[in-house]
């Protein structure tokens, strides 16, 4: 069954409640009871918020925006800029580029700030332009379906709406320090034309918070991640005829197959240290011995040192089949997101979560985000703080609603304890 707010648009959901100025007291949270703790002051401000927030999310999920597809992802970027501006007042800047879609960087500052937080996420999809056709967004049995729902669209409406709730609190108990979100383009392609952005906002940062999906039906946090990288192996033997002349081929083929095997050995599960060929490649004909064969492999490592030892050990491959020769190239892009670096922004999530009477648990996780490169740049990184659902990068893609006003809260309740 379809819920009956799915036929609301942005604009009624702007019309319902429009923004309103921070010194008003109208706009202006009161605490019920002096004693309730402003976490659960969040939450009881964002519940009712639930129908606008989906409105808002079928207003990011209708405009289609694939990596690849600058003019689609363009056309996204103008309308959660549009919405950013109209529910949150602050500062939309937007930061174009060329090939990519372009970023939009938006800034939330008290006078005078001490210090700076980031709150990263993209509105790229991996979905193609016409998904939607196959794929509406619907809501149906306490779950938003649609492409780029949950992975990550929906993360950005919860910033949102939870910036909307910290403009309405008293100035007392406004957050402290500037907050800069930044919603970008090109994350689902690699975040080439982001990651210098996304470094340096995060170096002028004490703490950055990852939108990125949450983990399991339970919303674990991500305060681990692994390092990610991708390397080649390239073998030149040499061509022969493999009936008249078997004595003068030097077989590729052979000599990446005994690579592969040896490079099988270096897995360690529990250490979280992989390595997994996923593309083979070599050969002509089968009377050719083959002169020429690679194989593209998958790294993954839990610690900056098992990523340097693996980097090492694939630099220190020799040949095993006399006058083959090994040509290696790539290593890891995305660093590891260490434990340590999320282990103080978990407890306080965690904590904070208890106070609005809700459980947060963290996990660890095998896949790489932006979160990574901030991690990588020394700043302490909290990920998985966006939206609970399922179905990532799939047809049954989803987010569990009720959960949307409390993951707002949270993050709220952060931006304001950090
Ligand atoms: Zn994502």
């Amino acid at each position: 069954m379809t819920a009956p707010f799915c036929s609301t648009d942005l604009s009624s959901a702007v019309v319902s409640r429009p923004p309103l100025p921070v010194r008003s007291s109208a706009a202006t949270m009161s605490r019920p009871m002096a004693d309730t703790p402003l976490p659960k002051l969040l939450l009881e401000e964002l519940t009712p918020r639930l129908p606008g927030m989906l409105s808002v999310l079928r207003t990011f999920v209708a405009t289609e925006s694939p990596s690849l597809e600058k003019a689609a992802v363009d056309r996204c970027c103008d309308v959660v800029a549009n919405a950013w501006r109209r529910l949150s007042g602050a500062r939309v800047d937007r930061i174009a580029q060329k090939h990519h879609g372009d970023h939009l960087r938006i800034t939330w500052a008290p006078t005078p700030a001490k210090g700076q937080l980031l709150v990263l996420g993209h509105y790229d999809t991996v979905y193609a332009s016409g998904t939607l056709r196959k794929m509406p967004f619907r809501v149906s049995g306490g779950k938003a379906f649609g492409p780029g729902t949950f992975d990550m669209k929906a993360g950005i409406v919860q910033a949102l709406f939870a910036a909307e709730a910290l403009k309405r609190l008293p100035e007392s108990e406004q957050p402290r320090k500037r907050i800069v979100f930044l919603w970008t383009s090109d994350e689902e392609i690699g975040s080439e034309s982001s990651r210098k952005l996304i470094e340096t906002e995060a170096r002028r940062s004490d703490a950055v918070f990852v939108l990125e999906p949450s983990y399991g039906p339970r919303g674990a946090l991500k305060t681990q991640r692994k390092g990610v990288g991708e390397a080649e192996l390239v073998v030149h033997g040499r061509a022969s005829h493999a009936g008249l002349a078997p004595q003068d081929g030097i077989n590729a083929i052979h000599e990446v197959s005994r690579q592969i095997a040896r490079l099988e050995t270096w897995n360690d599960l529990r250490r979280g240290v992989t390595i997994s060929a996923g593309i083979i490649e070599g050969g002509t004909r089968t009377n050719v011995i083959p002169e020429l064969a690679r194989v593209q492999l998958d790294l993954r490592a839990t610690t900056v040192a098992d990523m340097r030892k693996l980097e090492r050990r694939l630099l220190s491959l020799r040949p095993q089949i006399k006058g083959a020769r090994l040509e290696i190239s790539g290593g890891f892009t995305r660093a590891p997101l260490e434990h340590k670096m999320s282990a103080a922004l978990f407890a306080r999530a965690k904590a904070l979560a208890t106070e609005m009477d809700l459980a947060l648990e963290e996990c660890a996780v095998g896949g790489g985000s932006d979160g990574n490169y901030t991690a990588a740049a020394g700043i302490p990184t909290l990920d998985g703080l966006g939206a609970v659902g399922d179905g990532a990068h799939s047809s049954h893609e989803h987010v569990l609603i009720k959960t949307m006003p409390q993951r707002a809260a949270l993050l709220a309740a952060l931006l304001r304890s950090v």
